[in-house]
């Protein structure tokens, strides 16, 4: 059962924000890409594309995480 978590107007797919900010003022980020991990689960008639961007800040090391997901037959811009 797929979740709709809205920001569906995004170029394919939902976007989702993992890790909350809390102080966002505390710290002006300055976001580093760490790393990507990509996979591929089953879905019904589609393949669900899984694909979570990790940063850290530079200045307060602070992780963020954020994550797509989308069930589709073909391959997402995103995924590739
Ligand atoms: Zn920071």
């Amino acid at each position: 059962m797929p979740v709709d978590v809205g920001g569906g107007e995004e170029d394919g797919g939902g976007v989702m924000e993992i890790t909350s900010v809390i102080h966002p003022a505390e710290c002006d980020h300055d976001w580093a890409h760490l790393e990507t991990r990509k996979w591929t689960g089953t879905g019904g008639y589609n393949i669900r594309f899984f694909r979570v961007d990790e940063f850290f800040c530079r200045r307060c090391l602070r992780r963020r995480e954020i994550k797509r997901e989308e069930d589709s037959r073909d391959t997402p811009e995103w995924f590739r």
